[in-house]
């Protein structure tokens, strides 16, 4: 049995506890489960009040069965959506007052449940995370969630919740009004029952705001903004916010018909299926073995070079627990780097991404030192200074005289074979490359580069830590530009040159916009620093001759002083909140085209070209992490499922 019947007095309580696993899903033998509990539930007599709470340790209830969902089509779907919608509906209209009581994740049709309930009381544990996820897996809510949250919050704040798909902590739950309270897990199930003494929730609606005409208003400026981020290339969120904006005035039955008759269309579209295998490629990333050896624990770590990707990465590790040292040559960069961490430690503060007490215990995890400082009690280092083989030569030797043999000794290079890096140190099987993603704690992807000397315990220890600090490990090959910038770096190469031979910037930018890159190859260029990037590309023209030609316009630009947004211009200026075309910049362009009709073909084909060689080199072990390594280190539109997605 999956969900219990129980009693306290005149309260029944169901207890979700999925058996043999570790989380609490809804699928079709489980609804059915509900639906035999529900019954036993209204035949008992002298009943005053529902608790619906979980036995997982993590899981309040996670959902749909994702995989049953993205294979049922048709009459099975319907069936599917529809008996949850109803089984919900008889929850909402029990006569007694009913209390979900939530610890853990409480997400999808876990909140739907809940939104069904009178009353939420959630835990305030940082595992407990709410939210309605499903338009970013190209559906909607649609057992009752986009029909009910508008109805409780308002359509706006409403929108806000179901068109992002963000999970919240509790706190920002309550915040928000997806929760009535937030209590010291301890104490979930006391306070949960004392709702109950509230009776049913009555609350009505104020006309003035909830009515069709405002409704229509909100529609408009929310279908802007919706338009603004996703150039109209995903079709969830839109059909989410029209079931959304059509739930106010009409009947519950009507607009749970449109959740139904919306995933029923969405449940057909290419788009809804990448964005579902994109889902399950990262489930297999958080799990699967690349070797049969045993990972080691990595409990003190240190970063050597305090800029901005060391600093980026001492930051998250603190984050996540890792008592963390963070050196550099140079005490003044030492000191921006502390500075930078202390900011993003505000910031997380600032958003409710971290307490004021965990965002001051990880800086403490923090422990600046300049200076030969023994490093003997280190697990893990990792080298982010400068992109130079001699400087990182230099490095390692220096390291490894300086720390336990067994230390892992990890690269963020960007694109420097790190075998050259193997001579320099004892023990060349603890090397391996970590490259983490500019910036570290947005970007969920690290490449784990795999060296020829890399021993299986060292990549297993590699990759258990990337998934035990929150993101998401692929393998690489040590190859020049490893993966992603191995794939990337082509078509931003091609982008200049288009420009080289006259092509318009913006005309260049927007071709890939519309293609759903989150940013233009341009504007990209400005971004990474067109330093870095050529130190990227040089790299890789040196390995790759002939395919990779660096246009004279970026040597142009570098030697009249445009690094890019951090100098504040580059193909573009940077002096206000949006950038403009640079002038200087045209008048280093050398050919007289107009930017080609297929810019946008020409350019993303050469990300295409070369994910196939990077698959037929083994430079990552499948197609599938191809995929997965451009969407989450490029982002690359997600919606088209990757470079070798249809290939
Ligand atoms: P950065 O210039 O911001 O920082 C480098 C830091 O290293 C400086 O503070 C410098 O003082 C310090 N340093 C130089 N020599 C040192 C030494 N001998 N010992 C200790 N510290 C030393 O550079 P960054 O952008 O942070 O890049 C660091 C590394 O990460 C490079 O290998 C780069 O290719 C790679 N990377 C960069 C990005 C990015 O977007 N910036 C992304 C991924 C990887």
């Amino acid at each position: 049995m999956n969900i219990e019947l129980n009693f306290a007095n005149t309260t029944a309580i169901l207890v979700f506890d999925r058996k043999d696993s570790s989380a609490n899903i809804f699928d079709s033998a489980t609804l059915e489960e509900l639906s035999e509990r529900l019954d036993e539930l209204v035949a008992q007599p002298d009943v005053d009040g529902l608790l619906i709470r979980s036995e997982k340790p993590n899981i309040f209830i996670a959902g749909a069965d994702l995989k049953e969902l993205s294979t049922a089509r048709g009459e099975k779907l319907s069936a599917l959506i529809s008996t949850g919608q109803s089984l919900f509906n008889r929850i909402a209209d029990l006569p007694y007052p009913t209390v979900a009581a939530i610890h853990g994740a409480c997400v999808g049709g876990g909140f739907e449940l809940a939104l069904a309930c009178d009353w939420r009381v959630a835990s305030d544990s940082t595992k407990t995370k709410i939210g309605l996820p499903e338009t970013q897996l190209g559906i909607l809510p649609a057992w009752g969630g986009t029909t009910r949250l508008p109805d409780l919050l308002g359509l706006q704040d409403a929108l806000a919740v179901i068109l992002s798909g963000k999970l919240h902590s509790a706190a920002s739950a309550k915040r928000k009004g997806l929760v009535d309270e937030v209590v010291p897990v301890e104490h979930l199930k006391t306070f949960a029952l004392s709702y109950i003494k509230k009776g049913k929730r009555h609350h009505t609606h104020n006309p003035i705001t909830h009515n069709q005409a405002v409704a229509a208003l909100i529609r408009v400026q929310a279908q802007k903004e919706l338009q603004k981020k996703t150039h109209g290339h995903y079709p969830g969120p839109e059909a989410a916010l029209e079931v959304a904006v059509g739930s106010v005035g009409r009947t519950r039955a009507q607009s749970q018909q449109a959740e139904l008759d919306a995933i029923g269309r969405l449940a057909t579209l290419p788009e809804t299926a990448q964005l579902i295998r994109l889902f399950f490629l990262q489930e297999r990333a958080k799990k699967h073995q690349h070797t049969s050896a045993e990972s080691r624990q990595i409990r003190r770590a240190a970063v050597v070079g305090a800029g901005v990707m060391g600093s980026g990465i001492a930051y998250w590790f603190s984050t996540r627990g890792i008592e963390t040292t963070l050196q550099d040559i140079s005490d003044e960069a030492l000191g921006k780097g502390m500075k930078s961490i202390s900011g993003l430690y505000a910031d997380a503060e600032k958003h409710h991404v971290l307490s004021k007490t965990e965002a001051a215990r990880g800086l403490d995890r923090v422990h600046p030192a300049s200076g030969k400082i023994p490093l003997q009690n280190c697990d893990l280092i990792i080298e982010a200074a400068v992109e130079d083989i001699s400087i990182k030569r230099k490095i390692f030797a220096d390291l490894s005289a300086r720390c336990r043999p067994d230390t892992v000794l990890a690269t963020n290079t960007s694109a420097l074979p790190i075998h050259k890096l193997a001579a320099s140190i004892s023990n060349p099987e603890r090397l391996v490359g970590l490259h983490f993603f500019n910036p570290v704690h947005r970007m969920k992807l690290v490449e784990v580069v795999r060296t020829e000397f890399t021993s299986d315990e060292t990549l297993a220890t590699a990759v258990e830590f990337v998934r035990k600090i929150g993101k998401l490990p692929v393998v690489v090959k040590d190859s020049p530009g490893f993966l992603v910038n191995r794939i990337l770096m082509p078509y931003l190469v091609e982008a200049a040159a288009m420009f080289e031979q006259g092509g318009d910037p913006e005309e260049i930018d927007k071709a890939m916009l519309d293609f759903g890159m989150p940013m233009g190859p341009l504007r990209l260029l400005d971004e990474v620093g067109l330093d870095v990037a050529m130190h990227v590309a040089e790299t890789l023209a040196a390995a790759f001759p002939d395919r990779m030609h660096i246009p004279k316009v970026v040597e142009k630009l570098l030697a009249d002083g445009h690094t890019g947004r951090k100098g504040g211009s580059g193909f573009y200026i940077y002096d206000n909140a949006s950038p403009a075309v640079n002038a200087e910049a045209i008048g280093f362009r050398t050919g007289t085209e107009e930017t080609p009709d297929d810019a946008q073909q020409i350019l993303s084909s050469l990300m295409a070209t070369e994910a196939k060689l990077c698959l037929e080199e083994g430079i990552a072990e499948s197609s599938e992490e191809i995929d997965l390594a451009m969407i989450l280190g490029t982002g690359y539109p997600p919606f088209r499922g990757g470079p070798l997605a249809n290939s």
